[in-house]
């Protein structure tokens, strides 16, 4: 786990393959995704180090639900009563209602490259005992919610890389919460800067490319991505090449 502040409220936590983010004001905390379940002793140690306690976490905010981002929110529900939000649609997928994420046989299909062998035994180690679990307590939050939280937030529908995508700006400190909607690298991709997720991972990838481009449009000027390192310099010319991509 390695903890990096890029704004005045906003902790970026790395942990296995995948980021969260605490931020944190005068009205507690908000934690941005979760990481994977094999996480959630980090996700709890990085409030913690933070220098707050579990009963500050305000909410959990979802990007989507994918095990990834909604690993440590059975121990936050359980151990801090924490509401989980997400976008009106993520919440069907939470629940599992249905399920938009790599199949079984679409991993098996990484196996062919060194890079995909460890992401895959990496992914299984992260999930182990947890590849079934749910999001019950999962539900769609109002945009006078959001604003409410720690930080304050609007939410940005970005579906594509799943249905329900939600992507959360922070508007006081410019600071984008993309998740995989736009991501600056992954262990299976050959590059990192801007990008979307390689296309296994993406529901609908000309739905993913279309959300991806959209954000150059909010004007952020930090971006903490769901993997890869965030960016802090730069950023509207970065989002606006993409755009044009
Ligand atoms: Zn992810």
């Amino acid at each position: 786990m390695k903890i990096d502040q890029v704004s005045d409220s906003v902790y970026v936590v790395a942990g296995t393959n995948v980021n969260w983010a605490l931020v944190s004001d005068d009205r507690g905390v908000t934690v941005v995704d979760a990481g994977y379940p094999a996480d959630t002793a980090a996700v709890l140690s990085s409030v913690s180090q933070i220098g707050h306690q579990l009963g500050d976490i305000a909410a959990v905010l979802v990007t989507h639900a994918h095990l990834d981002h909604i690993g440590a929110i059975p121990a936050l529900v359980e151990r801090a009563g924490v509401p989980v939000y997400t976008g009106a649609e993520e919440v069907r997928h939470a629940k599992r209602e249905y399920l938009q994420q790599i199949t079984p046989l679409q991993m098996v299909g990484q196996l062919g490259s060194r890079r995909g062998a460890v992401w895959v035994a990496q992914t299984l180690r992260a999930c182990v005992g947890h590849i079934g679990m749910s999001v019950p307590t999962a539900v769609a939050a109002d945009a006078e919610t959001l604003a409410a939280l720690p930080g304050g937030f609007v939410a940005v529908p970005t579906p594509g890389h799943t249905n329900g995508h939600t992507a959360y700006f922070m508007p006081s400190e410019g600071v984008l919460f993309s998740g995989d909607a736009l991501v600056t690298g992954h262990p299976i991709a050959r590059e990192t800067g801007l990008q979307l997720l390689p296309g296994v991972f993406n529901h609908d990838e000309p739905g993913a490319l279309a959300s991806a481009r959209s954000l150059a449009d909010l004007g952020a000027e930090v971006m903490v991505p769901g993997h890869g390192l965030p960016i802090r310099e730069d950023l509207p010319a970065l989002l606006g090449a993409f755009a044009k991509s």
